[in-house]
């Protein structure tokens, strides 16, 4: 089992350092942990994100303790880029200049409006806005268009404090899918959303059934924050995977991706975790 998308203390949201998410990971039976650090240019999150002078020190602690690991569990390295249309070229300068295994992007802005903060008091709540889903899926499909972003996270995160889509999101939405097909990207399954308002892992089963219908690959990934998160709420995953139809997920090596069968890497995890009353604050 692998889980490709932790954070650290690096980002200033998280707790813990690298050290200790492996040694969760180890604890839990899994095969591999992916380090997925925030890379925010965008003004309004750059306090909640490494800066790129971090990337270094990043980057080669992930590869050091890999050594140190070594026959234990395999480290994955790479970031959870902020999609910012105007910030791209930068972003994908910053992310090519390393040899990372995978690297995520995210819809976390709509210009200055947060979408995923709980403190930013800007995310979307229950109201259907039309408006914000479209300007969202704009952003999607811009995002699908840039070749070094290997994986789609957290697809519909625009639902996290329980804003709930009409049927023209999923109509819309169909076309970036068959992008996200086309550009051979891989669409994450987060399990962090069963902790938000919305509690449905991303993306919902409707979104993943359309995945499965036009041969998209998935990888998982707990979006941990803490260390005792990683891998959590994987049993919930898997079933989803397979109630979808789905046979294999994905794993990276130096941008390089593989299918795993699902029945080699389950039964090696302990994912029994509660779910909190109370919906985490988080980004
Ligand atoms: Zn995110
Ligand atoms: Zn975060």
């Amino acid at each position: 089992m692998m889980d490709y998308h932790v954070h650290t203390r690096l980002c200033n949201h998280a707790s813990g350092d690298m050290a200790q998410y492996v040694a969760c990971a180890v604890d839990r039976g899994l095969s591999e942990i992916g380090f997925l650090e925030h890379l925010t240019l965008h003004e309004q999150g750059r306090h909640l994100s490494m800066t790129p002078m971090d990337i270094p020190l990043y980057y080669y602690a992930a590869r050091r303790l890999q050594a140190a690991v070594k026959g234990q569990i395999r480290i994955r390295v790479g970031l959870e880029v902020d999609f910012t249309p105007d910030l791209t070229a930068q972003a994908q300068e910053i992310a090519e200049c390393f040899d990372f295994d995978m690297i995520g992007g995210s819809v976390h802005f709509i210009e200055n409006r947060n979408l995923v903060s709980s403190r930013a008091g800007q995310n979307p709540g229950k109201q259907t806005d039309p408006d914000l889903f479209d300007r969202y899926l704009d952003l999607l499909d811009q995002m699908a268009d840039c070749p070094f972003i290997d994986i789609v996270c957290h697809l519909d995160v625009i639902r996290k404090f329980g804003a709930r889509p009409g049927e023209n999101f999923y109509r819309k939405l169909d076309p970036i899918l068959d992008k996200i097909a086309a550009q051979g990207k891989t669409v994450e399954i987060n399990t962090s959303g069963l902790h938000h308002r919305t509690a449905h892992i991303y993306p919902d089963a409707q979104i993943l059934a359309k995945c499965r219908d036009k041969n998209i690959a998935v990888c998982l990934g707990s979006d941990a924050h803490r260390p005792e998160q990683v891998g959590r709420d994987f049993d919930a995953a898997l079933a989803q995977l397979t109630d979808a139809g789905y046979t294999h997920v994905a794993a990276f090596d130096r941008k390089t991706r593989r299918q795993i069968p699902l029945a080699r890497i389950t039964g090696g995890v302990n994912t029994v975790f509660e779910i909190s009353k109370k919906p985490e604050e988080s980004i």
